[in-house]
């Protein structure tokens, strides 16, 4: 297997080891079967190999491994087709590590990296799968329907509800979060009011 993906899984049970609200949503299974992924690149895939601003202090070796890994990916699509608008769909970025379709096989959980630029809105979306955002780089606003947002910088960590609506809106900086998902992992996340998307 390619190195840049054994450092990868490295880094991420580093930073479980690092950070009790993951290891509390689940264990990364050990041992790991490792599967071929067919890459798959997408433009905003780009943006987040370059992305300068991506500041990280305590998780900069999880950052890089996530950055080095991007060209081997299967760069994720989730919502073409769904009424997301042109620029959401060039700019938002998200690829499987740990899970059904990943390097690092798991059928109980998924491990996403999901990366956003600067000044963009991820609008309101649900899912049945319960899941935990941590913050690598950069920072982002974190909204949860019925709750005050959260600005969450690297090692915080947000937790969405089954099907609660979330969204996520960056400002100055981009955000790069560690995504893990449990429960339902067939159903695809969903725009929350698909008529406010235009
Ligand atoms: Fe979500």
């Amino acid at each position: 297997m390619d190195l840049r993906w054994e450092t990868l899984l490295t880094e991420t049970r580093a930073t479980h080891a690092r950070v009790p609200a993951l290891q509390e949503f689940c264990a990364l299974p050990e041992p790991v079967v490792e599967q071929p992924v067919t890459p798959h690149h997408i433009p905003a895939a780009d943006l987040m190999i370059h992305d300068p601003n991506l500041h990280s202090n305590a998780f900069a070796d999880f950052r890089d491994a996530l950055i080095n890994a991007a060209p081997l990916a299967q760069w994720r699509e989730t919502y073409k087709g769904t009424g997301a608008s042109a620029d959401f769909l060039n700019r938002f970025a998200c690829y499987e590590i740990i899970g059904i379709d990943a390097p690092f096989g798991a059928t109980d959980i998924r491990a996403f990296v999901v990366y956003q630029p600067a000044g963009f809105h991820y609008p309101w979306h649900h899912h049945p799968a319960e899941e935990i955002y941590m913050v690598v780089a950069g920072e982002a606003e974190f909204h949860l329907e019925g709750e005050n947002p959260q600005t969450l910088r690297p090692g915080d960590t947000a937790f969405h509800p089954s099907n609660a609506p979330h969204a996520l809106i960056t400002r100055d900086h981009p955000v790069m979060a560690y995504v893990l998902w449990r429960g339902d992992l067939n159903t695809k996340p969903v725009f929350t009011y698909p008529e406010d998307l235009s």
